[in-house]
């Protein structure tokens, strides 16, 4: 392939961006760089002098779906690169799509852009300074995932992460902490601690501390959770794990330092199964610690996935875990049946689940999750809520309370409020609730000049 010569104008990059939150923290880091150095950003394959495309490689379907979106790039434009967790099977990809231009694994960013630079070379570009010093975001600019970490120390059987992204390696506390700083100061107003395993956060570093605004901070999901809770903004933590010291971060958000949200990913309750997917953490007495939690932060929220028809899973197993779910009565729940992914231990297991059998399972599942979701949003309505506005649409202003994480969990859809703009914080009164949104009205204020937006906003 020859290069593209660009004399007058910048070169174009277009771009695909698949997957977890994890991957779109990967896109954002290409696309900062790409921008810094002149590159546009072009939304269409037509056009762009090179299309970065960032797969999934997690499970089959979203596979599929990478490999779907490479061969669409390469009929529209015909010059690929292929980055992200796809990427670490370059011969599967070479045998659908052989004329990709590279193929690079996942946080390979220095690769992919060395790529780019390959097929569109760099355009000579003094405007360098205009990137946003918090750089290119895919998310809307209120809110932001900010990853912690890389990788995993763990090895349940079902997941090939640790093969895809290695063993945990924890970013310097001064460095997560800057960032979120830049990004507080380029209004954001949440953000969203991602990592494979947050509780895990600085292990590999041996918690090492360094110097913040005068203060020793350690590299720990507690001191993490501390200082992040001093930048005023929204801080929600997903994909903790429930080790001894999560207890330590509960006070933080009785104090509403933090939201008092937490994303713990159960996968399962029955201890034999989840003992054969050989998580994390599992030996935990969860149902005592949750109420503990809630003694101390009644306000809290648990979201949470699990996995039906793991291979052994009887129906007494399931039926453990449907009573589990009916004590713990968590708030958010998402559940998965369970899917083979290449290169996973758990293909090794002896008794597959059918799949009539796993779906009557999911259906169950969903069954008991919906009824307790909805009985506890029920209990929202006649309450006035801060609500972040995310979007705007024809009949009113949509947004979120505390107790929803953006994209994963529910929505608070309020009447007319059309004034509003994203990322707004306004008090609601819920009027209704439906099994995963609420339903509402801003709060008017007697201040005939008030605009209904909160400007000293808590939960
Ligand atoms: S904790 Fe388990 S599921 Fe999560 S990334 Fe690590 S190995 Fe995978």
């Amino acid at each position: 392939m020859e290069p593209v010569e660009h004399k007058n104008s910048a070169a174009k990059v277009g771009f695909v961006s698949l997957g977890c939150p994890k991957a779109l923290v990967d896109s954002e880091r290409i696309l900062t760089k790409l921008r810094s150095e002149g590159y546009e950003i072009s939304p269409e394959y037509a056009g762009a002098d090179v299309v970065v495309v960032n797969t999934c490689g997690f499970i089959d379907s979203a596979k599929e779906e990478s490999f779907g979106a490479i061969q669409e790039a390469m009929v529209e434009n015909g010059k690929v690169i292929v980055t992200g967790c796809l990427g670490v099977d370059e011969g599967a990809v070479r045998e659908i799509t052989p004329d990709v231009l590279a193929v690079t694994g996942p946080q390979q960013y220095e690769q992919v852009v060395a790529e780019v630079h390959k097929a569109a070379p760099q355009p000579h570009d003094p405007y360098t300074h205009l990137v946003p010093e918090a750089g290119l975001k895919l998310t809307p600019r209120h809110y932001s995932y900010v990853k912690i970490s890389e990788g995993c120390n763990h090895r349940c059987k079902f997941c090939i992460i640790p093969s895809l992204r290695g063993d945990l390696v924890s970013r310097p506390i001064r460095a997560v902490l800057r960032e979120a700083e830049k990004l507080v100061e380029a209004g954001t107003q949440e953000l969203l601690i991602i990592s494979q395993d947050t509780s895990a956060y600085g292990l590999d570093r041996k918690h090492a501390a360094e110097d913040w605004k005068g203060e020793q901070i350690r590299a720990h999901m507690t001191d993490l959770a501390a200082a992040l809770g001093d930048m005023g903004v929204w801080v929600r933590l997903h994909y903790v794990y429930p080790y001894p010291h999560v207890d330590d971060v509960i006070p933080l958000m009785a104090e509403g330092k933090i939201l008092p949200y937490l994303d713990i990913p159960f996968q399962h309750a029955s201890p034999k199964v989840l003992k054969a997917m050989k998580r994390p953490a599992n030996d935990a007495k969860v149902l005592e610690r949750l109420k503990k939690w809630r003694e101390i932060c009644p306000e809290i929220v648990i979201r949470s996935t699990f996995v039906v028809g793991f291979p052994g899973e009887t129906e007494e197993d399931f039926q453990y875990l449907l009573n589990w779910l009916g004590e713990a009565q968590l708030d958010r729940v998402g559940c998965f049946k369970y899917e083979a992914v290449e290169g996973a231990a758990a293909n090794e297991l002896p008794n597959p689940v059918p799949e009539d059998v796993k779906q009557d399972r999911w259906n169950r599942f969903m069954e008991t999750s919906q009824r307790i979701s909805a009985a506890k949003l029920q209990k929202r309505v006649g309450m006035e809520m801060a609500v972040i506005i995310d979007e705007i649409s024809e009949e009113g202003a949509i947004g979120r309370t505390y107790a929803d994480a953006p994209e994963i969990d529910g929505k608070v859809y309020l009447e007319g409020a059309q004034e509003l703009a994203p990322g707004d914080m306004v008090m609601a009164y819920i009027l209704e609730a439906s099994e995963y949104d609420l339903y509402g009205h801003m709060v008017a204020d007697e201040d005939p000049d008030d605009d209904g937006v909160d400007d000293d906003w808590d939960w």
